[in-house]
């Protein structure tokens, strides 16, 4: 038999009659022949309340016990949507992570896939069941303990059975129809796309657009996953909603295809550095080792041969999710009592937001970077930091021209046009 991976997010799953509504889905596909392969996350906002609860319990946690916690979420809908299958006729089975089992490395709240071995979960198949409702999100690590895939991570787990199994497709059922041009909450000129090359997409959701987890459109091109993105609410046939594919499958050619927002971006700023070689590797050295995600990096200009000390200083800023800044400030701190490196002060800016344009036809243009400076400009909105890379330009702003500026820039590049 074929085999259809289906993934139903949050919202898809946010109670009895969306999960009704879903299994009806899944009907659908089993009676026109396919073996499905359900992936389900926890219903809208669980996941949200588990994490507040164990930061509330612990404020550095400990991650084996955050995972514990954050992944019981999937388990309820996996085994209630089994429970719906089977009132409706069809014959299912849910899966937790441990019984597939689905191997991940320890590396708890961002593990990655080790294997996922297809022999139970085909087992079950050929005994005559027809759909394998699995819990997103969790894996289990080779001591035995649950892990987490990080935020939004169902999505990936999607995509690994759709490779692991040689899916047909795998379709990831959401709250909007598609990806669209920027996300469509924060301007209604917004366009969905038809297809969207893998590339764009991995840049897209890796500076923000949280339609997809970034590791899912890295499994994805890996594999060759045929991957769609369409509404959960709506009715929906083989050309519903958004194909991520090959590059060399789209028509539509646009210099730009997308704007990304970021909110919650810090920026951190240690202030008065010596500038001298090695610095960079201790300051970042412990800031991985604290588990940070560092973003953007911008190094100063030198103030040389300060007149007190005769040496050079600098200052260093950074960027890093809002929610890791208290681990920065803490493996900073450390770094000086260790005597690693001294600095006058360390600024912390919670207030920022990264907006990013994307597009794969940025390789072979040049003028991207004006035009999106300029437009920022004619808003008034204030550039902190700029990176870039073959085909994206990100820039740090004040949170609250975010929307503003995904705006201006959407309509400098005409994105509500096709073509
Ligand atoms: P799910 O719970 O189904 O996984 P998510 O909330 O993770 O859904 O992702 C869907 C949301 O992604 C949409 O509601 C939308 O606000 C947001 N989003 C951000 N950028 C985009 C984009 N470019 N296209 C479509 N949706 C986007
Ligand atoms: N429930 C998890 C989260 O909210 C995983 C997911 O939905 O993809 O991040
Ligand atoms: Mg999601």
């Amino acid at each position: 038999m074929p085999v259809l991976v289906m993934k139903f997010g949050g919202t898809s799953v946010a109670d009895l009659a969306r999960i009704e509504n879903v299994a009806r889905k899944v009907l659908r596909e089993v009676d026109r022949g396919f073996d499905v392969i359900v992936i389900v996350s926890a219903m809208s906002g669980k996941t949200n309340e588990l994490v507040g609860w164990v930061e509330s319990t612990s404020k550095l946690y400990d991650a084996p016990e955050y995972d514990a916690v954050t992944s019981s979420g999937e388990n309820v809908t996996a085994g209630l949507m089994a429970l719906r299958l089977q009132e409706i006729g069809v014959p299912a089975r849910s899966w937790q992570g441990w019984q597939v089992p689905i191997n991940t490395t320890s590396a708890h709240g961002s593990a990655r896939f080790i294997s996922i071995p297809r022999e139970n979960i085909d087992a079950k198949f050929a005994e005559g069941f027809k759909v394998a409702v699995v819990a997103g999100f969790q894996g289990v690590s080779a001591e035995g303990r649950i892990t987490t895939l990080g935020r939004g991570g169902s999505d990936t787990t999607a995509v690994a059975f759709a490779a692991a199994f040689g899916a047909v497709r795998c379709d990831i059922y959401t709250d909007v129809d598609g990806v669209y041009t920027t996300d469509p909450r924060i301007t209604s000129k917004a366009r969905k796309l038809d297809r969207i090359a893998y590339e764009e997409m991995l840049e897209l959701a890796s500076l923000g657009a949280k339609v997809l987890q970034t590791r899912s459109v890295e499994l994805a091109m890996r594999y060759k996953v045929r991957l769609r993105v369409l509404s959960s609410f709506e009715d929906s046939d083989d050309t519903s909603g958004t194909l991520v594919c090959d590059e060399d499958e789209i028509m539509e050619s646009k210099v730009v295809s997308g704007v990304a927002h970021s909110r919650d971006e810090a920026k951190l700023t240690l202030v008065r550095v010596e500038d001298r070689p090695g610095i960079a590797a201790a300051i970042f050295g412990p800031l991985a080792d604290a588990g940070v995600n560092v973003d953007m990096i911008v190094q100063n200009i030198s103030d040389l041969e300060h007149p007190a000390d005769k040496r050079a200083y600098t200052d260093m800023t950074f960027s890093c999710p809002t929610n890791q800044v208290l681990r920065a400030q803490k493996a900073m701190e450390d770094a000086r009592s260790a005597g690693l490196f001294a600095f006058a002060n360390l600024v912390v800016d919670s207030d920022v937001a990264k907006i990013s344009v994307v597009g794969i036809g940025m390789r072979s243009h040049a003028g991207v970077a004006a035009k999106m400076f300029s437009a920022l400009a004619a808003e008034n909105v204030n550039i902190k930091v700029i990176a870039t890379s073959e085909i994206k330009i990100s820039v740090l702003i004040d949170r609250k021209y975010m929307e503003l500026a995904v705006q201006a820039l959407h309509d400098a590049f005409d994105l509500d046009k096709v073509g």
